[in-house]
């Protein structure tokens, strides 16, 4: 099976690469790229992110938009420009549309819960407005935070139903289900024609941890119940969060996760009407 991977970093974050190491994942372009071909992945979208001094993620200091900085991307792979809200000056909005008309841009992504705002403050009004004016996805943070600096009170999903029915020709993504806030994010999912979701970030770790939750059918079950409520899979994404998860653990979870029918949409399909920049 072909594998589109909607959500992976490659960003020198401290916390990320010490994640990598831990989960003995190779996180550079070589690395990326043999697991890939190992596991069928064929194309996958990065979510820009940068921190100016090392451990400072989630920070405030670094420039909008956000990419990558571990290597070139690897091939055949797009990235979201990243936004910090504390820097959306004229200069860094001309930055950010230049970057959107890139090739391998395919999209914008918002780090709610790491940045102190909601996705429906005013400060991200012109970001909406550029991801609307070149027909590229705003890809939302959503849920539990991989920092303790991070406040869940503003990456709840709850507050992207109200973005999506003030913006219904913004095409949004929720990261990680929202999870824990899954029946929330399916809601959302289910509710507005123009909210997807992808299944990044459900659990991190090791191959051992994933192991032992990917044989917890109580587990598994929290986030079938959600799909299963919002009975969309044309909505679901298959995501990775690598290096934060060993690539074939992921792909193995999320094949028990979603019923066998659904898996050439989820694992590939879908990602290309949300992405559509993509070219595989
Ligand atoms: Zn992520």
């Amino acid at each position: 099976m072909k594998i589109i991977d909607s959500h992976f970093h490659f960003s020198k974050i401290a916390s990320f690469q010490k994640a990598a190491e831990l989960n003995g994942n190779d996180y550079s372009r070589a690395g990326f790229m043999k697991e890939a071909e190992q596991n069928g992945v064929v194309s996958a979208v990065c979510m820009g992110i940068s921190e100016f001094e090392p451990g400072s993620f989630p920070d405030v200091h670094t420039e909008t938009p956000m990419t990558y900085d571990i290597d070139f991307l690897p091939d055949d792979s797009y990235f979201c420009a990243g936004i910090n809200p504390h820097m959306l000056d004229q200069i860094n909005l001309m930055h950010l549309e230049k970057t959107l008309t890139r090739h391998d841009c395919a999209g914008i992504k918002i780090y709610a819960g790491y940045y102190y705002y909601t996705v429906t403050s005013p400060i991200y009004k012109k970001v909406y407005e550029l991801a609307m004016k070149y027909d590229l996805p705003v890809v939302i943070h959503s849920g539990d935070t991989f920092s303790d600096r991070g406040l869940l009170r503003y990456s709840h999903p709850l507050y992207i139903d109200e973005l999506a029915v003030r913006y219904p020709d913004l095409r949004i993504v929720i990261c990680h289900l929202g999870n824990p806030w899954v029946m929330d994010a399916a809601e959302i999912v289910y509710k507005n024609k123009n909210v997807y979701s992808d299944l990044s970030g459900l659990q991190v770790g090791t191959k051992e941890v994933f192991g032992r939750f990917s044989s917890s059918e109580l587990w598994l079950n929290t986030f079938r119940t959600a799909m299963v409520f919002a009975d969309r899979y044309d909505k679901f994404l298959y995501g990775s969060d690598w290096p934060l998860a060993p690539m074939k653990s992921y792909i193995d979870l999320i094949k028990v996760m979603v019923p066998e029918e659904h898996h050439e949409k989820v694992f590939y399909d879908n990602a290309l009407n949300v992405f559509k920049k993509l070219r595989v």
